[in-house]
């Protein structure tokens, strides 16, 4: 018998014994308790992928002692598994928190800050470019639960001071703010949150955490959807939502177990994989996202181009203070002279670049947005928005494809 199939709880003398098999209800039985012992010294890179709905305890005594709210322990898959704690904790530690919560997406990770902090009577503070699902989920659900839903313009400190009533519990922040890029005063609207007393809860998706440190600037809370750069395939949905403060956490815990929030092992585990590459995806997206960006700029079609470290882009002074690199999404408008039908001619022109939601995966992705509804009249540029999320292709190669579908369709 060799140690590897001891190790797995293969029974060498069981494996002979085959022409008197066991009678069907102990072949049930000893499926469910094989004797298998994890391998001692087995020191792989990665952690084990955990899967668990139930976790048995020793004893009821045990059962009855165990805290689900402390993760020194383990009590039901919902609540962690030493996967999902793993990688909480190393989130915790990009972003320099005390605490981390995962979800089973970034919108479920948003709707639990709201419904963790905010009931009848409240308000919450959404700025006008926040993540659209976001501001869906406020508009269309919270209101019916007799929440406010105040729309504040980050840019527009006064108007925003304006807007902050007694009631008023949670001030979204998004740094920079969906499609738009533009990037708000994180320092000035933090510290008008708190004179009011207002939690500060920032969508960080843009920045991995790499980009921005949440905590150092005074927010409160920070939400991630890691289907983004964690993962970096564009083949996982999952969220985080992190905090250095024990009060916040604890009642954000309890709304996450009260909604049933959990993530499975085998999910997290691939996140897993991705942080290990984070930072370096992170560079090559924001290092072709630049060049991409320049070139743009050169264009006689292009108007604007939105991409937070380009001088010109709006609030970029806020990003050479706050921000020490950039994503790879940007987005930038046309010309007046270009019709609307040829920006959607332009995008189906593209070849490299793919036409579908979300980004920080492997492929470049493009999406044409409708600016009107979602900036109103404070919109200063032309809509529609292209959308660009530069992926890991060659950055001359992507420059090429857009050349390409411009001289197709713009001329
Ligand atoms: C994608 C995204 C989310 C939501 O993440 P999902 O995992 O797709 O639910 C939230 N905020 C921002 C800024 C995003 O781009």
């Amino acid at each position: 018998m060799s140690n590897y199939e001891h190790s797995f709880g293969l029974d060498q003398n069981r494996e002979t014994k085959r022409e008197t098999p066991a009678p069907a209800s102990a072949v049930a039985t000893n499926l469910q308790h094989p004797s298998y012992e994890p391998p001692v010294g087995f020191n792989a890179v990665q952690p084990a992928t955990h899967r668990a709905s139930t976790v048995i305890f020793p004893n009821v005594a045990a059962m009855r002692s165990r805290d689900w709210r402390q993760k020194n322990g383990y009590t039901y898959g919902l609540h962690g598994t030493p996967t999902t704690f793993t990688l909480e904790a190393r989130l915790a530690a990009i972003e320099g928190a005390r605490h981390c919560i995962l979800c089973p997406s970034g919108l479920s990770a948003i709707a639990l800050v709201d419904l963790a902090l905010v009931g009848q009577g409240d308000a919450v503070m959404l700025p006008a470019n926040v993540y659209g699902p976001s501001r869906e989920l406020a508009e269309r659900l919270l209101t019916g639960w007799g929440i406010t839903v105040q729309i504040y313009d980050p840019l527009d400190l006064v108007a925003t001071r304006a807007a902050i009533t007694q009631h008023t519990r949670l001030m979204w922040l998004e740094a920079p703010g969906s499609v738009t890029m533009e990037m708000p005063d994180l320092v000035a609207l933090i510290r008008l949150a708190r004179e009011h007393s207002v939690v500060t809860a920032l969508d960080n998706t843009w920045s991995a955490g790499i980009a921005l440190k949440p905590f150092d600037l005074g927010v409160d809370i920070s939400m991630q959807a890691l289907t983004k750069y964690q993962s970096g395939g564009a083949d996982v949905l999952m969220g985080s939502v992190t905090t250095r403060d024990d009060a916040l956490h604890e009642r954000l815990l309890y709304a996450h177990m009260r909604l049933g929030l959990g993530v499975g092992g085998d999910d997290a585990s691939l996140v897993l994989r991705g942080l290990h590459s984070l930072a370096l995806r992170y560079g090559a997206h924001d290092a072709s996202a630049r060049r991409v960006a320049a070139w743009l700029q050169t264009c006689p079609e292009v108007q604007t181009v939105l991409h937070p470290a380009l001088p010109g882009s709006p609030g970029h002074a806020n990003w050479v203070r706050d921000c020490s690199a950039a994503a790879g999404l940007f987005s930038f408008t046309f010309k007046p002279w270009v019709q609307e039908g040829q920006v959607d001619a332009f995008v189906d022109a593209l070849q490299l670049f793919k036409i579908g939601y979300s980004w920080g995966g492997p492929v470049s992705l493009v999406v044409p947005y409708d600016m009107k509804g979602m900036r109103g009249d404070s919109w200063a540029y032309a809509s529609p928005v292209v959308r660009l999320n530069i992926g890991l292709e060659d950055a001359d190669d992507l420059i090429a494809d857009l050349a390409q579908a411009m001289r197709a369709c713009l001329r």
